[in-house]
């Protein structure tokens, strides 16, 4: 079922943990998403790409029931989140996301906002929560910011509180929508190289992002997408090697 099976490292050789199928997706008469398969499996690294406004945040988002689709299945990790009922905090549990703005609590201190899903939705004790939390500043390199507020910090060292936050609730699956692109250009590289822990950790991820040099060293697969449609997929080398479709041409001679 999976075309590029052939392709894929050890690392990846896993079950499907997350499945698409025949997904659309509408905003009132605007369809967003058009006839999407996709199936991830676990440890894969996937980048998605593709101009704005082609559906890729949509696309993410479905993936942790941010957005519900009209048609088609989505089952992530077993959890059927086309089935209606309380699927959703389920599927929060076991998949982070990391967004363009950080999003993270302003009155909250760096600390706080690492500890506050923990201790709510898993009910850990405050010292458990803060012990997790602290491994996981420690590991993107910022524990000494624990006590700052969010706006004390750089944008850089604020993404990396986000996916440190996002970490603490031990996901299987990393969702980035653009994690770099609301960054200073001499931030990028921290925000990437956190990114590159964690995907050799072997870590399944998804990740929309224009930062090329990223999809060739860490993409097992990098995904087009144009007009809410998958347009091309394949392994960065052929991606970016022998681009087939003229949009996908187009674009990575824009980007590139
Ligand atoms: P991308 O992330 O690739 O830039 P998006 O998934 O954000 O694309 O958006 C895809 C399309 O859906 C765009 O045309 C956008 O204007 C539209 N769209 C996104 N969110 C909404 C919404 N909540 N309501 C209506 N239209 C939306
Ligand atoms: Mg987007």
């Amino acid at each position: 079922m999976e075309e590029v099976n052939v392709h894929l490292p050890d690392h990846a050789l896993g079950e499907p943990i997350i499945r698409l199928e025949g997904v659309n997706k509408f905003y009132g008469q605007f369809q967003v998403l058009t006839g999407i398969d996709l199936s991830v499996r676990a440890g894969e690294r996937i980048v998605v790409c593709g101009p704005s406004g082609s559906g890729k945040s949509t696309l993410i988002r479905c993936i942790n029931r941010l957005e519900v689709v009209q048609q088609g299945k989505i089952v992530v990790d077993g959890i059927d989140l086309t089935a209606g009922g309380k699927n959703v905090d389920a599927v929060r549990a076991e998949v982070g996301m990391v967004f363009q703005q950080f999003n993270l609590f302003p009155h909250l201190t760096i600390l706080q906002n690492c500890t506050l899903a923990p201790m709510r939705s898993r009910g850990m004790s405050k010292e458990q929560a803060e012990d997790i939390a602290m491994k996981y500043l420690k590991r993107v390199r910022i524990p000494e910011q624990a006590n700052k507020f969010p706006s004390q910090l750089s944008g850089g060292q604020q993404q990396r509180v986000a996916i440190a936050r996002a970490l603490c609730m031990s996901p299987k699956i990393m969702l980035f929508d653009e994690p770099t692109s609301a960054l200073d250009p001499e931030m990028v590289k921290e925000v990437l190289d956190t990114m590159i822990s964690l995907a050799e950790d072997g870590m399944t991820m998804l990740c929309v992002t224009h930062e090329m040099g990223f999809a060739r060293s860490v993409a097992d697969r990098v995904i087009f997408m144009a007009d809410g449609r998958i347009v091309e997929q394949g392994p960065p080398q052929e991606f970016f090697g022998a681009p087939k479709h003229e949009k996908l041409r187009q674009f990575l001679g824009q980007i590139l």
